[in-house]
């Protein structure tokens, strides 16, 4: 059974004080997902996680993850404004974007990010507006083709299209593009590449980790060029379904030690330093959306309106992504209710649940919306005027603290020239 992280008592009285819909993270949560992550790749000198800023935006939980030692992923100059704003720069910015402009490229460089280049053609515009090249710069790699694991023990399969991504360059570009970045003064490398998302295999690090030291070694032998820096980006899935089975990050951390010895070790290259952007596993879990069923209809199908909705949490109507249900004060209750629960969008995907078995649930009854830590919030939006709601963190203390507010229909009017 999927719990809550925060007991029920504890969040009655927060519902007392604060006004429904919400999101609540859970700082212990999070600081303990880093520490695992980086304790099962303390073998490694130098580790760092880069944590996915498109995950979660929100500034105290971004000086959260800094103060456990994350750096940021960002993707577009946006990102790398609110990573310098909450104090990071340099090389705590790993800038993984693509089909990039001009002007995101110069930000990055000003902030001094290590730039992630997703396309060889990019160094022309690169060539165009930056006054000199960085030492160490990064490339995105694409090996094109299916990418797949076969079954792992829980008959979960991990498969994925790189040919039909756009992300990444061939191999040969990578090689072309070491070429003409050593000539314009790049003296080290990092490959990185991203092939499966979400994944609930251990095994997906360790092959990819593989793949990319082999292409290491094979650049390094064939360029002359240094590899110094492998980033195994984002991925690492989590159990978002009661039935699923979590990952286990130690064994992913050995998976990838032991290939970096088979591999990297070998071919004299055993200082290379691994690194990681994941962004739902660290946050992913230690995040709930929190809405109030103000509605209960009666048709072909019973439908819980909720205060919430879509602009809060898309991914359901997104990719018909499962997030589980816990009906607070009602946890023991057997789920004899099958009903889609819904916000109130003119679009009839606007549903957080569809056909899910509740306990029964009637107007007044809160949700606990599990495991929207990550591309959650930050996927939001404001069609039909739908304000984002507010966002809350549950103090190790036990405390709970603002640290988003809620939307106005003044922010929404804001850009408008009337
Ligand atoms: C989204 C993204 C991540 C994070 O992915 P998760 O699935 O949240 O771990 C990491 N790196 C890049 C480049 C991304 O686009």
């Amino acid at each position: 059974m999927k719990k809550p992280f925060i007991r029920t008592e504890e969040l009655q009285k927060i519902l007392q004080e604060v006004p429904t819909p919400f999101y609540l993270y859970d700082e212990h949560g999070i600081r303990t997902a880093v520490r695992k992550l980086q304790d099962a790749f303390a073998w490694n000198e130098g580790f760092r996680e880069y944590y996915a800023v498109k995950a979660a935006p929100t500034p105290a939980l971004l000086e959260i993850l800094k103060e456990e030692g994350c750096g940021l992923d960002c993707a577009t100059e946006t990102e790398l404004v609110l990573a310098e704003k909450c104090g990071f720069g340099g090389t705590d910015i790993v800038f993984s974007s693509n089909d990039t402009p001009a002007k995101a490229y110069l930000r990055a460089y000003h902030a001094g990010a290590l730039i992630n280049l997703d396309d060889i053609s990019h160094i022309d515009m690169l060539d165009a507006v930056l006054p000199e090249y960085p030492e160490k710069m990064m490339l995105r790699y694409n090996p094109g083709g299916v990418f797949s694991l076969g079954k792992s023990g829980e008959g979960f399969q991990v498969m994925d299209t790189p040919e039909e991504s756009k992300f990444g360059m061939t191999e040969e570009q990578i090689m072309t593009a070491c070429r003409l970045l050593s000539e314009r003064g790049v003296r080290e490398f990092g490959l990185h590449a991203f092939l499966a998302s979400n994944t609930l295999s251990d095994e997906y690090y360790p092959v990819l980790a593989e793949r990319l030291f082999q292409l290491a070694v094979r650049v390094q032998k064939t360029t002359g060029c240094a590899v110094t820096m492998i980033d195994l980006s984002g991925g690492i899935g989590i159990p978002y379904r009661p039935d699923e089975r979590e990952n286990d990050i130690h064994a992913i951390g050995e998976g990838v030690r032991k290939a970096y010895q088979n591999v990297l070790v070998p071919a004299g290259m055993e200082h290379v330093r691994i690194c990681t952007e994941l962004g739902r596993y660290i946050t992913g879990p230690y995040g709930a959306l929190i809405t109030r069923v103000i509605h209960k209809k009666q048709t072909y199908r019973t439908y819980l309106g909720t205060d919430s909705g879509m602009q809060d949490l898309m991914r359901p109507a997104m990719y018909g992504a499962y997030h589980h249900i816990t009906v607070i004060g009602k946890e023991n209750d057997p789920c004899t209710c099958i009903c889609d629960v819904t916000g109130s969008l003119c679009e009839n995907n606007d549903k957080l649940a569809v056909q899910r078995a509740l306990p029964e649930t009637g107007i007044g009854d809160v949700l606990f919306v599990h495991d929207a830590g990550a591309h959650g919030h930050s996927m939001g939006f404001q069609y039909n005027g739908q304000l984002r709601c507010a966002e809350y963190l549950l103090r190790e203390d036990g405390s709970v603290r603002l640290i988003r507010r809620a939307e106005t229909p003044d922010d929404l009017f804001q850009t408008v020239v009337w």
